[in-house]
């Protein structure tokens, strides 16, 4: 018993740190969908915290789309909820194949393969395409499933400072390994700037290397027919490893890998996130690909999307509440220490609205921020309410900034 205690103690110690360095985290309850508006501890409140980017979370014709695959009457066509094995051994339902298909097609790329998250897509094709015998070379500001998927892989690792490519060209000239892969979030998902990916592309021809994108906050979102940021650029490349995901833009859940033939394969027989998982329902294959067809046809979702940033920026210019430079949706606002996130947040919430403080590990020490998350489900009104808040907040000085 004696032993027991002290396990216990040592984790109220941590805790009770995390709580002192104003790290620990909390959950909201929600008792609503996902949207502009969500209803948390039964307070309706203007949210500025999902990556719902496109409104389409709790879209009609896609709800009407996972209900239907789940229990439509003709048994041929009805695919119930649980698939009940990974897509190896019998989980592979035929809205899986033609959803892999259809993403395939869209992205303009010879093939693409589901999983379940983009946590696990990105651990998945990492670990699938880099061993110990190569050398990953990877941002910075890398999302934390492509550190872990690094990690795991074994291979050398070359972390470059955030966008450097001077750094990155001499590491990969230095570089002797079997293969090289180069890896990069498409939108930084802290920071929401764009990668240079017309560069890292040409360092990658130039250095006879893979380029991997994970691509979670620009699917849907930027480039023609919201083809990411690869398609932003106009880049089309088989040296492209592209990672979307499908709970954020699209609204529903679960990732793809998208790429060459011999890459996507190769992940597949690979990739253990993606052998040793459970499939996810075939209902949610029929939602995303109802999301995918509205993603392809609304382009004033996108259009709607880019004047409320322009609005958002343009309030707030000048002001003390300076914004990070993002043409993004991810609009973040650096106050610094853990504190001020925290209180900023707070303030905010005392106002019936909701940013996130987003703080280390997620971000670097010292640079805790608001992270403001748009949507084309906002109105040009709730954009200007946040603007007003946030000037208020931060010239109260309830906050100051970094
Ligand atoms: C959210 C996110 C992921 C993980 O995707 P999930 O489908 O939520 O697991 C991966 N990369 C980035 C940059 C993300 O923001």
């Amino acid at each position: 018993m004696a032993r027991s205690a002290l396990i216990f103690q040592r984790l109220a110690d941590q805790l009770a740190e995390f709580e002192r360095r104003g790290l620990r985290r909390s959950r909201l309850v929600r008792q609503s969908p996902q949207g502009p508006r969500i209803v948390v501890d039964g307070q309706e409140c203007l949210a500025f915290c999902s990556n719902d980017y496109l409104g389409l979370a709790n879209h009609p014709r896609i709800v009407e789309a996972a209900i239907e695959a789940a229990s439509r009457i003709e048994a041929a066509s009805r695919y119930g909820v649980g698939e009940g094995a990974s897509h190896l051994l019998s989980g592979h339902s035929a809205l899986h194949e033609r959803l892999e298909a259809k993403l395939a097609e869209f992205m303009q790329m010879p093939r693409a393969l589901l999983f379940s998250t983009g946590y696990q897509a990105n651990i998945g094709g990492v670990t699938a395409l880099a061993g110990p015998e190569d050398a990953i070379f990877s941002d910075a500001l890398n999302h934390a499933s492509l550190i872990d998927g690094v990690r795991l892989s074994r291979a050398r690792v070359v972390r470059y400072p955030h966008a450097d490519l001077g750094f990155l060209s001499g590491a990969l000239a230095e570089s002797s390994a079997r293969t090289k892969l180069i890896v990069t979030d498409g939108i930084f998902s802290m920071d929401g700037d764009i990668a240079p990916l017309p560069a890292l592309l040409d360092l990658c021809e130039r250095h006879d290397a893979w380029l991997l994108v994970d691509d979670a906050h620009a699917f849907g979102v930027i480039g023609p027919e919201g083809r990411g940021s690869p398609a932003h650029f106009g880049l089309r490349s088989p040296r492209l490893i592209y990672v979307g995901t499908l709970g954020k833009a699209a609204g529903v859940a679960g990732a793809f890998v998208a790429g060459a033939a011999e890459v996507v394969e190769t992940v597949l027989q690979r990739a253990r996130t993606y052998i040793y998982t459970t499939a996810a329902p075939a209902m949610l294959a029929a939602a995303v690909e109802t999301s995918l067809q509205l993603i392809r046809e609304d382009e004033w979702r996108r259009e709607r999307l880019r004047k409320l940033i322009a609005t958002l920026r343009r309030e707030l210019r000048g002001s003390q509440s300076a914004l990070s430079s993002s043409d993004t949706p991810i609009q973040p606002l650096v106050l610094g220490e853990n504190s001020e996130a925290v209180r900023a947040s707070a303030a905010l919430r005392e106002r019936g609205i909701l940013v996130p403080a987003i703080r280390p590990p997620t971000v670097p020490e010292g640079t805790a921020r608001l992270r403001i998350s748009l949507s084309a489900a906002h109105s040009e009104q709730d954009i200007l309410r946040l603007a007003a808040a946030l000037r208020e907040v931060c010239q109260s000085g309830v906050v100051t900034q970094a």
